[in-house]
């Protein structure tokens, strides 16, 4: 099987594949993609196009300036003015569309082409209409291959290869028709030559074409699938990873992180957070109000720890931790006194409290890894306890360190 025909296959597979009426039903009959499609293929093949054309002008060209040599012989009555046409019309010409392929927006670089195809399919039409020779007609010969370059060598895009074809076509049969002196017996055969051998080289377009754009639009597609399914995923994890009440870490993402920071050998502080009284909060006024204390302590410690590199989480119920990375220079006391005015700062009313303050504070107990303290997980967590406890037993509303 060749290569054409396996990239076929899996062409038209993965098409099925894709649902919804797969590729095919998304190019026009002009083999048009949508247009985001069509701007996705520039992106990733434009590049390469400009290349291929640049390469394909240049041998064009050079084929193109051999037909000098059999007009030298077919068409001698209007010598110089055909090699001249060909050197200060056609070449210059190419050349231009040589320079501006890479410089100009894809839409016009494929009309620059079509245009360029006119001046090269009509211009040996013209000349056979004026030359006088007898042998002028084998010149149309060469028609079919001016098309075969433009429609198989350059692919232009199947509508302008469609518009390409059939006024060139158009064009012949006129010439044939009017053309004064041609032998009446060629009129036929000649017709049949011509138009045959366009539309060979237009069905090989539609057929490039056609594979360019099914094959681009499986590949697109599968690549938006693939990118909704990491999207997905993306989003299952997070929330894997996320508090439903107040919508910061949980406590799953804090072990994995507070794993990830230990591993690298980082100095970590932790520090335990606990609602003073909060039991009375919620009996006063409701767990609904409490749900909604919960959210402002947390994102409010969740900017606190953004500020300071940190890493905040709910670690369940009432209670909070917090992470830092830290060096010699940190002084945790200052890091967690400023956690304790933070939140007291917020001003939640709380009259319920048996201890004559009004508002809603938190008490905090740290402990880091620093000087010899164990690079584990669950003593840190246990220090960090012991020493919440303490701060509690002191009074709350304050943070101790052990
Ligand atoms: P302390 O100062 O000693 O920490 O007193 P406290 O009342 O805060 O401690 P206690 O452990 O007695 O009570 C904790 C309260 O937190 C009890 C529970 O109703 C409340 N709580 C825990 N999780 C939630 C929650 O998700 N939403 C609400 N509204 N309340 C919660
Ligand atoms: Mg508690
Ligand atoms: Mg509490």
């Amino acid at each position: 099987m060749s290569e054409a025909e396996t990239t076929a296959d899996q062409t038209s597979a993965s098409a099925k594949r894709a649902g919804q009426g797969g590729s095919k039903g998304r190019l026009d009959w002009l083999l048009r993609m949508p247009s985001e499609v069509e701007r996705a293929h520039e992106r990733d093949f434009g590049a390469g196009r400009v290349k291929h054309l640049r390469h394909a002008i240049i041998v064009g060209l050079i084929v193109y300036n051999i037909f000098n040599l059999t007009s030298l012989h077919l068409m001698a009555d209007i010598h110089p003015f055909t090699v001249m046409m060909r050197l200060f019309v056609l070449m210059p010409g190419s050349l231009v569309i040589f320079v501006l392929v890479p410089r100009v927006p894809p839409a016009l670089r494929e009309l620059l082409l079509l245009g360029g195809m006119f001046v090269a399919s009509l211009l040996p039409l013209y000349l056979f209409y004026i030359s006088q020779s007898d042998h002028a007609s084998y010149t149309l010969g060469e028609l079919p291959l001016v098309l075969l370059f433009g429609n198989m060598l350059l692919v232009l895009r199947y509508r302008w290869a469609l518009l390409f074809t059939t006024v060139t076509c158009l064009t012949a049969l006129w010439v044939l028709h009017a053309k004064p002196g041609l032998d009446q017996n060629l009129v036929f055969p000649l017709t049949v030559q011509v138009v045959t051998g366009l539309f060979f080289t237009l069905y090989g377009n539609w057929l490039f074409e056609r594979q360019r754009c099914l094959g681009y639009l499986a590949q697109y597609d599968a690549r938006n699938r693939a990118d909704r399914a990491e999207r997905r995923g993306d989003a299952l994890r997070d929330l894997t990873l996320t508090d439903m009440l107040t919508g910061i870490a949980n406590r799953r993402h804090l072990d994995e992180t507070l794993d990830v920071w230990l591993t690298d050998r980082r100095d970590v502080l932790l520090m335990m957070v606990d609602v003073d009284h909060f039991k009375a909060f919620n009996d006063r006024f409701g767990h609904v109000a409490g749900d909604d204390c919960l959210r402002r302590i947390a994102s409010a410690m969740q900017a606190f720890a953004a500020r300071h590199d940190g890493f905040a989480a709910r670690y369940g119920g009432e209670e909070f931790t917090l992470l830092f990375v830290v060096d010699t220079q940190t002084d945790g006391a200052i890091l967690a006194d400023r956690l304790v005015r933070l939140v007291r700062d917020l001003s939640i009313p709380h009259p319920a409290r048996p201890d004559g303050i009004v508002h809603i504070t938190v008490s905090v107990g740290y402990a880091d890894t620093r000087e010899g303290g164990v690079r584990d997980p669950r003593d840190l967590v246990t220090r960090a306890d012991l020493a919440l406890y303490e701060a509690k037993r002191a009074g709350r509303n304050r943070s101790k360190a052990r």
